[in-house]
């Protein structure tokens, strides 16, 4: 698609609550967002968290200090608040979430990025957001979705993944018939990982203490995914699978999570999306996806421990080459025993730590991986007539040529959240959420009026495609359309140009690169998409969950069951 305009400054508005008074982490808007619940208590929402202006005075040493609050790092902070650490946690924008926060305009509640949930659900070991919720004592209420997503592809072909297994691959085999076997067998294979996963606890896998247990109690399991970690789905998926329609589906089914081809998804992250959205279901908050943030921010707040909102990180306090503590771009200072960033590892070691020389590690670690693209977001309110009355929740749409997939404006991501809640929008209205990759070289140097004037161009042609594609009418129902470039992203999200996550520069060996929580330097861990097992709101839950096992075990104070 050509996008030859040019841009300058992000929109300024995209991804802020509309809260001026949001300092506090409470949007100022009345309704509450999301209806978690605590145990025992009904309907608590989860607006009411109190927090810690930057500005008001912390005390003491901490037990650890988490720089940003995107689930990953909202996962390690309260794993730990729950274990009885005393944990601060400093977060540069107004709320918690990060790529799973919200924002609010003219009635419209607006997801950020993440819609689709995983590990949302209320059965076995992966459902990893409810458990973290869990911990500190909340929970949500939440709306089961009877698909995963619908996908519209080239040559017409159309798949919709249903909640139930069986429906889903009745109908990919209805679609390819000869490939029943093959199918079956790749899929089979998923379950057999992500079986052995939802069998264990999973805890920190630098914990050789754990691992021993976990190995003694379940070897098979441990096996089958020892087995599995350094493969990719691509390779697996060729060993069961000729028809090259079908290779490119699987692309697909892997692109949307990971942004990458099968080939170079490994088997582990593409088994634990592709079926726990059957096992447990994608469920969606009530209210919207950023209620599970700002529960978390209770939960923590609940604990003993703290957040700070507009609290920038510009640096990590070394100590005899040891993390200490952190400053911000005011100049205040905090300390803590352990220091876990939650921005990504080229922020973390690009910009946060003030070292000569890059780790070995992490140079090793930009060797293997590229920064995935950024987004072009349009968030749009929409009159409700224009979507068919058994419009699905969230839609892939690849118009004509597979070879587009992977790049930039070459396929498009919807979602309707409003389908299963709502409460989101003002009566007899929709939200769309479209988004598709974009890096962040398309939009740099260019005056202010070029960049707005580029960004209505792009979105125009997106909503002109998807108008083509599934709704008529379209450009036509627009009451609210919010346009957001990779820099906004950048700019909102506090992310390396904008980026996504990590992206394999090759054909990965499976996760055996990703690297996990700690790092080279002393007292210092990572959290989030830039580690073991990657980008997707299930993946950084588990790696929240792993850090805070690895910093509780280093601290030595706390005992985790
Ligand atoms: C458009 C979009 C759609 C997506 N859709 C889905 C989906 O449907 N399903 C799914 O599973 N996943 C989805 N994802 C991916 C998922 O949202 C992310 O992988 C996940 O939320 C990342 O979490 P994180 O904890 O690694 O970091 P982030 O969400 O990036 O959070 C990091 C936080 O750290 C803060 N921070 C960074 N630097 C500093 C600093 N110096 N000082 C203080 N604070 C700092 C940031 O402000 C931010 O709040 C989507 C992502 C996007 C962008």
């Amino acid at each position: 698609m050509p996008l030859l305009l040019a841009a300058a400054r992000p929109c300024a508005q995209l991804l802020v609550p509309s809260a001026a008074g949001a300092v506090l982490g409470r949007p100022s808007t009345a309704r509450p967002l999301g209806r978690g619940t605590r145990r025992g208590a009904s309907a608590v929402a989860s607006e009411k968290t109190v927090v810690k202006a930057e500005e008001e005075e912390g005390g003491g040493e901490y037990d650890a200090i988490v720089v940003g609050s995107g689930i990953g790092g909202m996962v390690a902070a309260t794993q730990l608040a729950a274990k009885g650490a005393r944990v601060l946690v400093l977060e540069k924008y107004v709320i918690p979430g990060g790529s799973s926060g919200y924002y609010r305009r003219d009635g419209f509640t607006f997801d950020v990025g993440s819609s689709v949930m995983f590990g949302f659900s209320d059965k076995g070991n992966l459902n990893l957001i409810t458990q973290a919720l869990k911990a500190v004592g909340h929970k949500m209420e939440v709306i089961p979705d009877p698909s995963t997503v619908h996908f519209h592809l080239p040559d017409d072909l159309s798949v919709l993944v249903h909640r139930e297994y069986d429906d889903f691959v009745t109908e990919l085999v209805n679609k390819f018939p000869h490939e029943k076997e093959g199918i079956l067998k790749f899929y089979g294979t998923c379950w057999k990982i992500f079986n052995s996963l939802n069998s264990l606890e999973l805890k920190s896998l630098e914990e050789p203490l754990y691992l021993f247990g976990q190995f003694f109690q379940k070897p098979l399991e441990c096996l089958t995914l020892a087995y599995y970690l350094p493969q990719n789905a691509g390779d697996i998926a060729r060993k069961f699978i000729k028809d090259q329609q079908l290779l490119s589906f699987i692309d697909a089914e892997c692109f949307i999570v990971s942004t990458v081809n099968a080939l170079q998804t490994p088997m582990i992250n593409a088994s634990m999306v592709l079926c726990d959205r059957h096992f447990g279901g994608i469920n969606y908050p009530v209210g919207g996806v950023g209620g599970i943030a700002m529960s978390l921010a209770d939960g923590l707040v609940d604990k003993g421990s703290e957040i700070r909102y507009k609290a920038n990180v510009t640096n990590v306090i070394l100590e005899n080459g040891k993390a200490v503590g952190v400053r911000l771009s005011n100049g205040k200072e905090f300390f803590a025993k352990t220091v876990i960033s939650n921005a990504t590892r080229w922020d973390t070691f690009g910009k946060l730590l003030k070292v000569e020389e890059l780790p070995d590690e992490e140079k090793n670690f930009q060797k293997n991986y590229v920064k995935a693209p950024s987004f072009l977001s349009i968030h749009m309110g929409v009159k409700g007539s224009v979507l068919p009355a058994d419009t699905d929740c969230h839609h892939f749409v690849l118009e004509d040529d597979w070879a587009n997939l992977e790049k930039p404006y070459g396929s498009i991501f919807l979602s309707i959240p409003t389908v299963l809640d709502p409460s989101l929008a003002p009566e007899g209205h929709h939200i769309l959420h479209i988004f598709t990759t974009a890096g962040i070289e398309d939009w740099e140097g260019l005056s202010r009026k070029d960049y707005e004037k580029k960004k209505e161009l792009v979105a125009n042609e997106i909503i002109k495609r998807l108008e083509n594609k599934l709704f008529p009418g379209l450009q036509d129902s627009i009451v609210l359309k919010e346009v957001g470039s990779p820099k906004t992203h950048r700019r909102f999200l506090a992310r390396n140009d904008g980026t996504y996550g990590p992206m394999p520069r090759g054909k990965p060996k499976g996760l055996l690169a990703m690297p996990f929580n700690t790092t080279s330097i002393d007292g210092l861990y990572c959290v989030g998409d830039s580690c073991f097992p990657g980008q997707g709101v299930i993946a950084v839950a588990f790696s929240g969950i792993m850090c805070a096992h690895r910093v509780a075990a280093d601290i030595g104070k706390f005992r985790f069951h």
